[in-house]
């Protein structure tokens, strides 16, 4: 027969991860078209009428991918309740409603996908499957080798120890260019964990406060020179099925 798993639906329309959808499923909270459905395995088409715990399903019939470079200032969260500008506010011409993969603070810039597919969302959210993002990081150095071989193994903080980073020199510490009357240095730091302010709080835990931070590679994705702060872009086909 025709159609989509439940479990697949439910998952891509970002109602949960497809496992925890099964769950849903299972535990008789979900209906097709009036009638429960409490069995894996049942297909649906695009009309039909799903609802979670007596609320409809919203299902857009195409994914959509956006890359935006990150401009600082703006939140990466939906909707705030102090006003501030949101990513949201950012993209024109997108014909759907988009969420921000992860977050991004305030105070950073850079990297940040956004897609209605909340299958894809929920799994590259997830810490076992643990994306690589790489930071652009702006510190008063020259940062000392004991400080990175610490970021390297592992920091502790207070929700653990970070696993193993990369982290390395960008940019040598430059007399010209100082920040307090000591150099300013760059450095850039891989990791696939994303707790909350990460990076900054590694670098704090260290002794080097950071002063400005840039993601500058979520995967294999990048701005590069060609999305300046606050443009997007739509995902390549390829790009698409890289992150899948
Ligand atoms: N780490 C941080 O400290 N901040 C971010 O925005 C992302 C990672």
């Amino acid at each position: 027969d025709s159609g989509e798993r439940l479990q697949k639906v439910l998952a891509q329309a970002g109602v949960a991860s497809r496992r925890h959808a099964e769950q849903l499923i299972l535990a008789g909270r979900v209906s097709v078209n009036g009638v429960k459905i409490a069995v894996l395995g049942h297909k649906v088409g695009i009309e039909d009428h799903i609802e979670v715990d007596g609320k409809p399903v919203e299902r857009s019939e195409r994914l959509h991918y956006y890359l935006l470079n990150k401009p600082v200032g703006v939140i990466t969260s939906v909707s705030d309740p102090q006003g501030r500008p949101t990513v949201l506010d950012l993209l024109n011409d997108v014909p759907v409603r988009v969420y921000p993969v992860g977050r991004l603070d305030f105070d950073t810039s850079g990297a940040l996908l956004l897609t209605n597919d909340g299958e894809l969302a929920h799994r590259l959210m997830h810490p076992s499957y643990g994306v690589e993002k790489t930071y652009r990081v702006w510190v008063q150095g020259p940062v000392g080798i004991n400080a990175l071989e610490n970021l390297r193994q592992g920091v502790l903080l207070e929700d653990g120890n970070t696993a193993p980073a990369k982290v390395e020199r960008v940019s040598g510490v430059s007399k010209f260019n100082k920040t307090k009357g000591k150099p300013l240095e760059i450095l850039e730091v891989t990791i696939h964990e994303g707790r909350n302010r990460q990076v900054r709080r590694m670098f704090a835990a260290v002794g080097y406060p950071v002063l400005k931070l840039d993601r500058v590679r979520f995967g294999h994705l990048s701005p590069g020179n060609a999305l300046p702060p606050g443009a997007y872009r739509a995902l390549s086909k390829e790009e698409i099925k890289e992150l899948r």
